[in-house]
């Protein structure tokens, strides 16, 4: 019997963790060809989170949690999750239901009897979303496609199931900077598309901000090409012509025309445009040096205050001390 574990990250999600295991659970009972865990990642999370998450691996065998000592973000959470899964398997799954669960014994059927190593989900709407949040997620994706060799689905979700095999490859990829839905199409494999209806959340509400999402943007972009860098060459090769042109022109109205300099307006335009270009590219440079910066730092990516193998198991129950595990 294969073993499946579902990765959960979790970040303020009190009101939907019961929820979403009452949910998941009887659908994967149903699934007879697998035994599964669960693994809720605690991602620093300000309410009642990290005391529902310990509750339900005390009563619960097949759950375990992983507690951060504060809030790293999406992509260390499941980063983490990853780590801590032991199965065959690994399912990525945000706690708050709008990744269907109904699409669970697809996913599985795919992997365990045709042999797909990846089985990715993609929303083939986005109702129930701002409408600019929606455009700006377009452009993003003709954006990063065009400029980057690795294709990333418009709409794909981090819903998805991942063999052993892809897992480890994914492991391996040991850089800071993690932009998830693009290391997943990195790595390849042999993979499956699903796709489903966009559902809103269960309970309590996003905490993507717009400026995060554009800072999620810029880190998917900046990651995966260095075409922004490139830019900068062919700008610098476009103007110099220009200017050479134009200064053919200038001499030509000189000596032809006998006209005298002129245009103060003109001039000041062309320096503020420049100037304003400069700096963009300036930016982008930047860009690129503050991920060296920190990758060149190489921190862990994220601390782990305590997990539930950490818990001491009395009478044969696991009791509620724990035991503070340190990561160096
Ligand atoms: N999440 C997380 N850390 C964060 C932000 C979000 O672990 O810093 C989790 C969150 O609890 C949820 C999933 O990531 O399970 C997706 O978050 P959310 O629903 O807010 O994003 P959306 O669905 O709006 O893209
Ligand atoms: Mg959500």
């Amino acid at each position: 019997m294969k073993f499946v574990s579902i990765i959960v990250p979790c970040f303020n999600e009190e009101e939907s963790i019961e929820l979403f295991y009452n949910t998941v659970k009887p659908i994967l009972e149903e699934i007879h060809m697998i035994s599964y865990e669960f693994v809720f990642v605690n991602d620093g999370s300000k309410d009642r989170t990290e005391l529902v998450m310990k509750e339900l691996s005390l009563k619960e065998d097949c759950v375990r949690f992983v507690n951060f000592s504060r809030n790293f973000g999406k992509e260390a959470a499941m980063l983490a999750g990853i780590e801590a899964a032991k199965g065959d398997a690994v399912v990525l799954m945000d706690v708050d239901l709008q990744d269907p669960p109904e699409l669970l014994p697809e996913m599985i059927h795919e992997w365990h009897d045709e042999g797909y190593d990846v089985v990715y989900t993609r929303r083939s709407t986005r109702s129930g979303e701002p409408p600019i949040r929606s455009w700006f997620a377009k452009q993003f994706y003709k954006l990063i496609n065009n400029m980057s060799d690795v294709h990333i689905v418009d709409g794909a979700r981090d819903y998805r199931l991942m063999d052993r095999k892809a897992v480890d490859s994914f492991l391996q990829l040991k850089e800071r900077n993690r932009f998830a839905k693009g290391l997943f199409m990195w790595v390849g494999y042999r993979s499956k598309c699903l796709e489903f209806e966009n559902v809103e959340r269960a309970a309590g509400s996003t905490s993507w901000s717009f400026w995060k999402l554009v800072h999620y943007a810029i880190d998917g972009i900046v990651s995966f090409t260095i075409v922004p860098l490139r830019w900068a060459t062919y700008f610098g090769f476009f103007s110099a012509s220009a200017s050479f042109l134009f200064m053919f022109y200038v001499i030509f109205k000189k000596i032809f025309l006998g006209d005298s300099v002129s245009g103060y307006a003109s001039m000041v335009s062309i320096m503020l445009f420049f100037g304003g270009i400069q700096l963009i590219f300036l930016g982008i440079i930047g860009e690129y040096i503050g991920r060296i910066f920190i990758e060149v730092k190489a921190r862990p990516h994220y601390i782990t205050k305590e997990q539930s193998e950490d818990m001491e198991v009395v009478k044969g129950k696991r009791s509620t001390t724990l035991v503070v595990r340190r990561n160096s």
